[in-house]
């Protein structure tokens, strides 16, 4: 869907986005099909914060980001996403965000999904998922500095799905959010449409073929401190929610 949704608010267009497409669907889904509650991924590079600020209080709808910290939107600019940034009022708990420093690779994000994302959607218990997926975290890309490849929006996606099937029948929905570098975002997004649709396309993925020769990622200190933080924030509000 275009244009992307994710910095669009109840009441603004921001950053790209018009229309808030996941939120729209969500409480489409919540009004329509009567799903209870919903989680949102969110792993494009920048910070879900329209999402983030619609359902605040929201204690029925729990919103994850993982972004690189201190990009679009900044501080100045409102809610940025900060670990700090928790919810309010009966929403306190529905909102975690993973601010990650720039340069994360595979290691970096297995982690951050392997200690606050997927422990946090088997806490919540959600009845759909939603991902705003984002293809900007990407090694190319123009606007974000993270280093991931297409096995990494595979393995995402495959995460994302595993859940779906554990915790809500499968329910799971992909909306396509940033990515900057036209001639690599078709090859991040081919392993996400492969995954999903549990097909092989035979294409030859330029990208993955010349990643596969490089040295396996590490976890960093600094990105394993920062994923720490928002597992020790996340960890706290599990008692709330
Ligand atoms: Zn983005």
């Amino acid at each position: 869907v275009r244009p992307p949704g994710h910095h669009a608010s109840a009441d603004g267009s921001m950053g790209f986005c018009l229309f808030n497409n996941i939120a729209v669907a969500a409480r489409h889904a919540q009004a329509v099909h009567k799903v209870g509650r919903i989680v949102v991924v969110d792993w494009d590079v920048h910070h879900g914060n329209g999402t983030q600020s619609i359902f605040y209080d929201d204690p029925g709808v729990l919103t994850i980001s993982l972004h690189q910290e201190g990009i679009f939107p900044q501080a100045g600019q409102g809610i940025h996403g900060a670990v700090s940034e928790q919810g309010e009022g009966k929403g306190r708990g529905s909102v975690i965000n993973v601010p990650l420093p720039p340069g994360c690779s595979t290691a970096a994000y297995r982690a951050a999904f392997e200690r606050v994302v997927l422990p946090a959607l088997s806490t919540f218990k959600p009845d759909m998922i939603f991902v705003a997926c984002g293809l900007d975290a990407g090694n190319h890309d123009a606007l974000g500095r993270m280093m991931l490849g297409p096995e990494d929006f595979r393995w995402m996606t495959a995460a994302v799905m595993g859940v779906a099937d554990d915790l809500c029948k499968g329910r799971l929905v992909l909306s396509h959010e940033g990515g900057y570098h036209a001639p690599s975002a078709p090859f991040l997004a081919l392993p996400i449409f492969e995954q999903l649709s549990g097909q092989s396309s035979g294409i030859a993925n330029p990208i993955a073929l010349r990643m596969a020769g490089l040295p396996p990622s590490k976890l960093l200190a600094h990105e394993d401190a920062a994923i720490e933080a928002a597992r020790r924030a996340a960890t706290m509000l599990s008692g709330v929610r």
